[in-house]
């Protein structure tokens, strides 16, 4: 029973401001040992629940967040990028089960803390024209593989957006949203807990078979992607077989959900940011 521990940084307990996770930050460091302890948290429910390996895929920005010398030693760590695949880095490594920390809403959200769709230079991305954030489209990548998504801790809202896009999945909203801005959060020492006991609880699900089903995305996969404005579509034009939309959107089609994630990341990066 092999667990991949996707996280990410928005979604943590504490965190409603851009500079709580940016590494120049002074307060990064404090959210960086909160998360780990997020991790940690999901670590342990996890090989409680009857887990045998775990591996964890730091998931924000540079992907070096995840203070290792703190990890839980039962853990191994995916930490650099770019890789393969990114944000759930081990996913085509034999996982049965995926779980997302500190997850956050798709651009636009209301109450959305730090809502946005992998950077700030997409407004929206559809996949055969439903609209998802990173939570659709990691879990999407991870139903290529056949792998569920059975837990998520992130604030409500994107509590809220797993369970729409994967009815049944386990939550834990460490925060309600007031604003983009502003939430309402639990002390660690209670996120902790609750992330452990529900870690437990997906994790024995998984094993007696009663966890949601990996997600399926018919093929091809039409990627469209609206961006901010019209000068990034016109750099993300330059991505082999791409169609023009509409000013700001640009769409491929490709054979699957692993060549979406590369074309999605493709067009993102030709894009560049919003000037
Ligand atoms: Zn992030």
């Amino acid at each position: 029973m092999k667990i991949l521990i996707a996280d990410d940084m928005e979604g943590i307990s504490g965190v409603v401001d851009w500079g709580h996770v940016d590494s120049k930050n002074d307060e990064y460091q404090r959210f960086r040992r909160i998360m780990t302890a997020e991790v940690n948290s999901a670590v342990a429910g996890a090989f409680a629940g009857g887990a045998d390996e775990v591996v964890v895929s730091d998931g924000h920005g540079g992907a070096k967040n995840v203070m290792i010398e703190n990890l839980d030693p039962r853990a191994r760590l995916n930490t650099g990028a770019p890789s393969e695949f990114q944000m759930i880095s081990g996913i085509d490594k034999g996982v049965n089960g995926l779980i997302f920390i500190g997850y956050h809403p798709r651009y636009g959200t209301l109450k959305g803390v730090l809502a946005h769709t992998w950077s700030l230079g997409v407004v929206n991305l559809w996949l055969n024209d439903r609209v998802v954030g990173e939570i659709g489209l990691n879990s999407s990548v991870a139903g290529h593989f056949g792998v569920p998504l059975i837990m998520i801790s992130s604030d409500q809202a994107g509590c809220n957006e797993a369970a729409a896009f994967v009815p049944g999945v386990e939550t834990v909203a460490v925060k309600q949203g007031t604003g983009t801005f502003a939430a309402e959060c639990l002390p660690p020492e209670v996120s902790h807990e609750l992330i452990r006991e529900t870690a437990q609880k997906a994790v024995k699900n998984l094993i007696k078979g009663i966890s949601p089903a990996p997600v399926k995305t018919s093929t091809p996969v039409v990627v469209k992607v609206e961006l901010n404005n019209a000068q990034q579509a016109d750099r993300a034009m330059t991505t082999p077989a791409a169609v023009r939309v509409d000013g700001r959107t640009v769409q491929v089609e490709v054979p699957d959900m692993v060549e979406a994630y590369r074309a999605f990341r493709t067009i993102v990066g030709l894009a560049g940011p919003n000037f």
